[in-house]
């Protein structure tokens, strides 16, 4: 199964991807979590990556088309993924169809996870982030059961850089303007599932089983 996972920034993309993902056995491919593999590298793509995503602006498409084609070209999305926070431009999505027919595969379903913009930045401004596995917790909603340490890892959460209130309207602004529109691309062949994310984590996680009818 081949899956996209869409919504604004704070709207649950990472924790549904990654859950599903495990549930189905297929891969979880987070562009988000790739880039922020090659900062904590230190890597040439990283330092380029890294003042984009400080200002919560999109790194450039040329990057993000390269990035994606080399990681769907790797043996473990033969069987399956879920594409979380891509495409986010006209110029991903376009490209990223040609990727798919060279392959020879296509999407089979896009799921977009609605939240109101209020309850977006109370979420984030309530995140803590591990940087080793890239969990996400809200520390009053879905705390870990140590204050400061991922229940995986027990590496010390962090908050991200990114969502500091200011960039936090920045990013939501980039996503209306960017990225609300280009998901809508996919409207036409009626594999869009708009799922209402705003429930507990386990509430959502069913409302997905149930949008993609299993
Ligand atoms: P969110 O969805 O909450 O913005 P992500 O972890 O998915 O969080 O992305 C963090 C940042 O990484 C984005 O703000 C952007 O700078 C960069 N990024 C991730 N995916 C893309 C993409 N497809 N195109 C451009 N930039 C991206």
């Amino acid at each position: 199964m081949r899956l996209l996972m869409a919504g604004s920034p704070g709207s649950g993309k990472g924790t549904h991807s990654r859950r599903l993902a495990n549930d189905l056995g297929i891969s979880h491919i987070a562009t988000g979590d790739l880039l922020r593999e090659q900062v904590a590298a230190g890597t040439p793509l990283g330092r380029e990556a890294k003042v984009y995503m400080d200002r919560g602006d999109y790194v450039p498409d040329k990057v993000m088309v390269d990035m994606i084609k080399h990681r769907l070209s790797e043996p473990d999305a033969e069987k399956g993924f879920i594409l979380d926070g891509y495409p986010r431009t006209q110029t991903q999505a376009t490209e990223l169809d040609k990727v798919l027919a060279d392959l020879g595969q296509q999407i089979d379903a896009v799921i977009i996870l609605e939240v109101p913009v209020d309850e977006i930045v109370e979420r984030l401004s309530a995140r803590r982030t591990c940087p080793s596995c890239q969990r996400a917790y809200h520390m009053r909603d879905e705390p870990p059961a140590d204050d400061e340490r991922c229940d995986d890892d027990s590496t010390p959460l962090e908050r991200r850089t990114d969502d500091e209130p200011d960039t936090v309207r920045h990013r939501l602004k980039v996503y209306a303007d960017r990225t609300a529109g280009v998901i809508e691309h996919y409207d036409v062949d009626s594999i869009v599932r708009r799922v209402s994310g705003e429930a507990s984590v386990d509430e959502v996680a069913k409302r997905i089983h149930e949008a993609l009818g299993f």
